[in-house]
């Protein structure tokens, strides 16, 4: 079976749907841009996933990683592709241009990642963080710091990981106790074990820099008493060239249900040497930069893996020859004649591509944060980057992993066993669902931080975007905006009195957090889809109406899930309270 990176769909998203140039209009780093170079940057990106990286995922699976003495050997083929993948530019593609990046809109990127989670989850990991890591070290480490390692890390000969979690500490990164001490000279003596350190060490890259989140001696307890640290494997000697072995090693790697060529290691650091990175006591702070942009690469994750099990299951459905067409009664028909195989293929695609939309949207706000030199542009992106990243992380990976489900429905007995490679989708996508925060802790995020601590603000200048929307929809598709109208309505009113009650009730509204991120995320959806058919008419004949079959489907059959979720919601949760721990 093959994979076909949905270059056009993307091509779409970008010019016609969001038309990121002209929201790029005052952005001078993107002025030399054009539409011509991201169809060119897609097309690239397609080659690499489709013909180098697709190919080592199944054999990547079958051989995992290796630990050995203190060394991780990489499946084989990875290092070479690893190797390709540098030459070719790919990890700088969104780095800052000063330090050898190539500068490219975060929206343009999120879709070169989608295509590499589909063909590559385990293989793409690794460059993820050391694009997470190189943003934390651009927005808040010292210039020295920067000319040293930034270079490195962004044309790949140098990888980064990120190491927070401990064996007693991982969503609570308030009782981490990895220690800081610090030295004349200025750096600082790490020691403590971190564990599930994604690319924590591998084969591929001549150097690996940790960011590290440690307590200095004095720190304060909880999470205000937590500081970055960078600190390399080997240390860099005064012409940049790697130098000495830093006391940083790794002591084992977990088996684990997927993503079996990424390593994830156990790291000990014995007084390893560090640096520190912004103010003391103030690194969590400063690690949300990095886990900001992997909580939206791990979204891409959900997204790629759901595309590729929709294409392998969709493929598979047109030469699968089973049963009797319910449509003309004739015997065998391959099985995309059935209602309930045709039930879970538009799921799949309704719900991929209209995440796939968010993604450029949530990235387009990126680069405005970044790069707008408006303030205020500045200002009303970010807070829309805040709101829209846990609800891409959670509803990406629930959806990507729910579909990855489907799509071994879809084969029946041939997508449980190993034959077709689905049950690998499968399982690379479950752990999407629990690093990074898990989906529940985002759900969280979004009820506490993002919507009842500025009582709305946010979630309604989103609201007012989507009535905007419907109020200038082509006619065609009023049916599609009335319905969601009185979605939006329905959960205006659900976010009012999740935000009325809040404080008297906290943990009674966090226990309805995932079903009230759910209701948002399908509103923002239904938005999504009439956006794309507003913009559907510059697409050919087919592809017109493909896009609205999905739409159709979307909205006759999945975006009434607003209802129960509403419903839920509404009931309330402080029975969860009221039970006596036996009773759950
Ligand atoms: C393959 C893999 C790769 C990883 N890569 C990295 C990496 O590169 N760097 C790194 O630092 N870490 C990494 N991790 C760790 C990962 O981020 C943690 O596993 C994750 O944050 C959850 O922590 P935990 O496993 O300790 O679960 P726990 O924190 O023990 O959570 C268990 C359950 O309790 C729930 N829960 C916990 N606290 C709360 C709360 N306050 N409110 C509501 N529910 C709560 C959780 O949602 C979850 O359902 C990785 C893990 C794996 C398995």
């Amino acid at each position: 079976m093959t994979y076909k990176a949905p270059v056009e769909d993307m091509s779409f998203l970008l010019k016609n749907v969001f038309d990121v140039q002209q929201q790029f209009k005052d952005i001078e780093q993107f002025q030399d841009f054009d539409y011509e170079l991201y169809d060119a940057v897609l097309e690239e990106g397609a080659k690499f996933s489709e013909n180098v990286l697709y190919p080592l995922n199944r054999d990547g699976d079958e051989e995992g990683c290796r630990h050995e003495g203190t060394d991780v050997f990489t499946p084989k083929g990875y290092k070479e592709a690893y190797q390709q993948f540098c030459e070719g530019g790919w990890q700088g593609i969104n780095g800052d241009p000063e330090y050898g990046g190539q500068g490219l809109p975060k929206a343009l990127h999120v879709l070169v990642e989608e295509m590499l989670y589909a063909s590559n989850t385990s293989f793409t990991l690794y460059p993820s963080l050391t694009a997470g890591a190189c943003s934390a070290i651009a927005a808040h480490a010292t210039d020295e710091l920067k000319q040293t390692y930034l270079e490195k890390m962004q044309s790949g000969v140098w990888s980064g990981a990120m190491c927070l979690t401990e064996p007693h500490s991982g969503s609570d990164l308030g009782i981490l106790k990895t220690k800081a001490d610090p030295n004349d000279d200025g750096t600082y003596n790490i020691t403590g074990t971190k564990i599930f350190i994604t690319g924590g060490e591998h084969d591929m890259a001549d150097n690996i820099v940790h960011l590290v989140l440690a307590r200095l001696p004095d720190a304060p307890a909880g999470p205000r008493g937590i500081s970055l640290f960078l600190v390399p494997k080997f240390m860099v000697n005064d012409d940049g060239s790697v130098g000495e072995r830093n006391a940083v090693t790794c002591g084992s790697i977990e088996h684990k249900m997927g993503i079996k060529a990424s390593s994830t290691c156990v790291m000990n650091f014995d007084d390893a040497k560090g640096f520190i990175i912004g103010p003391p006591n103030k690194g969590l702070a400063c690690m949300f930069t990095m886990m900001n942009k992997e909580r939206l690469s791990i979204a891409l994750q959900g997204t790629g893996l759901a595309d590729i099990s929709y294409q392998v299951a969709r493929q598979y459905a047109e030469e699968r020859i089973q049963g009797r067409s319910a449509r003309e009664g004739k015997k065998g028909a391959a099985i995309i004649e059935h209602a309930d195989v045709r039930r879970m293929l538009l799921t799949m695609r309704s719900i991929n591509e209209t995440n796939r939309a968010l993604s450029v949207l949530l990235a387009m706000n990126i680069d405005l944060e970044e790069h707008a030199t408006n303030a205020e542009t500045k200002l009303q992106a970010s807070k829309m980057v805040a709101l829209l990243t846990p609800i891409a992380k959670a509803f990406f990976t629930d959806t990507g992993f729910e579909n990855c489900n489907h799509g071994i429905q879809v084969l029946g007995g041939h997508g449980y066993v190993r034959e077709w490679g689905v049950e690998q989708f499968a399982r690379d996508a479950r752990i999407a669902q629990i690093y990074e925060g898990t989906n529940g802790i985002q759900a969280q995020d979004l009820v506490v931080r993002k919507v009842c601590a500025d009582k709305g603000e946010v979630i309604n200048n989103l609201f007012a975007q989507i009535e905007n929307t419907l109020s200038n929809t082509d006619d065609a598709f009023k049916s599609h905006a009335a319905q969601l109208n009185d979605q939006l309505k329905a959960v205006k009113a659900l976010t009012e009195n999740l935000i009325a009650q809040f404080d008297a009730n906290p943990a009674a509204a966090q226990g309805g957090a995932v079903e009230y991120l759910n209701a948002v995320a399908y509103l923002i959806g239904g938005w999504l889809w009439i956006k794309q058919l507003d913009a559907s008419s510059v697409l050919s004949e087919l592809q017109q109406k493909r896009k609205k079959a999905a739409a159709d489907f979307y909205f006759t059959h999945l975006l009434p899930k607003i209802d129960s979720y509403i419903k839920s919601v509404e009931n309330g949760y402080s029975d969860l309270f009221e039970l006596a721990d036996e009773l759950i």
